[in-house]
């Protein structure tokens, strides 16, 4: 089985299942119990805070513990609908990952306006873009940091700045929120550094426990979440702690943490060496607008972990389906996304047209993937011709 879908769901790291089995066996008291085996956990659970929101360059208790990405997502977004006045507006960009997306449709439910910032062609939200949304009335902006369809890497600092600046004008809070879930332990973080208000995080994506997560929170935003029932991370995610989930994720980042730097240009490198090759098969059609990573050394705009092409006329449901016949796992975007139009959106949203978005796969890989897998994945991209009907296959050629 080859797996190239890595930003799914990465290989858990082997230290990873072991701490998750270690506290599991040994420290399963109840970190809000009374006695001293729960007092043990809570200690644990603190020690592990602070190690984690050192490495994110944040503050311990800007630090709520999550099922993941999608639970941190929605707990922020719909912690709006507390807002006094209605009047709001909030603003996030047309390529955000669906666990934003529809809690912000929802919020129109509810009154909220929701204002869609569009990305140029290449996938990059600009700073005229983004300030043309905002005025005296939005409350929250929230922008992926690194697209988990095409890999594209905002510049999330001068979105930042924009952001700061109308907050200065309109004498209003703006909360600037950034889904950067398939940027931790790949890219180096610092939460501080980069000014953004809240931050979602998902630890399987880098080798941690899949059901872990977090969301950032700086402490100068007080909201009020829709949970109750519970006294846990200060009230605003009741429910007892995953403390094993939490080892694991602490123990996933350490490693990133310690090798990504290292990793990052070899990546690169990989990356740089596939899209020659694709291009050399002739079969694909690299999604035109996108500049892929190493196709321009300056081009550092887009993750090398992730690679989006594309293959018309065949759908990519069945360039998915007949790679897994041959035991390759990649996928059409993201696997939260079921239908086909919310699939196709991101790149919809690039204005790529749609059957060339019809026919997008993403494949993702990360630091065990070989030279040796990507080769077959290539011979299977090869093998693919034949299904596609002779008349068409001009079309195909770049
Ligand atoms: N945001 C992004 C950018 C993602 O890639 C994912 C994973 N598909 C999520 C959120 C959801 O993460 P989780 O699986 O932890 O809920």
């Amino acid at each position: 089985m080859i797996y190239l879908d890595w930003a799914a769901s990465a290989p858990v790291y082997p230290e990873v299942a072991d701490i998750v089995k270690d506290v599991s066996l040994k420290n399963y008291a109840n970190p809000s119990s009374p006695h001293r085996e729960g007092e043990n956990a809570k200690l644990m659970l603190e020690d592990f805070r602070v190690k984690f929101a050192s490495l994110l360059g944040c503050n311990p208790d800007e630090l709520i513990f999550t099922s993941g990405a999608t639970e941190a997502n929605n707990m922020l977004l719909y912690s709006f609908i507390f807002e006094r006045t209605r009047e709001i507006n909030i603003v996030i960009s047309g390529i955000e990952h669906p666990s934003v997306y529809e809690p912000a449709s929802q919020l129109e439910r509810f009154g909220i306006k929701l204002r869609y910032v569009m990305p140029d062609s290449s996938g990059i939200v600009t700073p005229e873009r983004l300030l043309k949304k905002l005025d005296n009335m939005t409350r929250l902006v929230s922008i992926i940091y690194i697209n988990n369809e095409i890999g594209v890497i905002q510049p999330i600092k001068q979105l930042v700045n924009v952001v700061k600046e109308a907050e200065k004008r309109f004498g209003r809070k703006i909360l600037f929120h950034s889904d950067i879930t398939q940027a931790v332990g790949k890219i180096n973080i610092n939460l501080k550094e980069i000014g953004i208000d809240a931050a979602t995080i998902s630890a399987h994506k880098f080798g941690g426990p899949r059901g872990t997560g977090a969301l950032y929170l700086k402490r100068d935003f007080k909201l009020n979440f829709l949970y109750g029932g519970g006294e846990q991370e200060n009230g605003r995610r009741p429910g007892t702690e995953n403390l094993p989930g939490i080892a694991g994720m602490l123990k996933a980042l350490e490693i990133r943490t310690s090798i990504m730097e290292k990793e990052y240009p070899v990546a690169r490198d990989t990356t740089k060496w596939l899209i020659e090759n694709l291009i050399s098969t002739e079969l694909c059609t690299m999604i035109p607008q996108l500049r892929a990573p190493g196709t321009n050394e300056e081009n550092t705009n887009f993750s090398p972990y992730i690679l989006s092409i594309s293959l018309p006329p065949l759908p990519g449901e069945v360039t998915v389906r007949s790679l897994s016949e041959m035991g390759i796992c990649i996928s059409t975007g993201s696997a939260c996304s079921s239908r086909k139009k919310d699939r196709m959106r991101t790149l919809i949203n690039m204005g790529i047209p749609e059957d060339i978005a019809g026919s997008a796969i993403r494949i993702s890989y990360g630091w065990y993937t070989t030279k040796n897998e990507l080769e077959e994945f290539l011979e299977g991209i090869k093998k693919l011709e034949k299904l596609i009907p002779r008349k068409n296959r001009k079309f195909l050629s770049r």
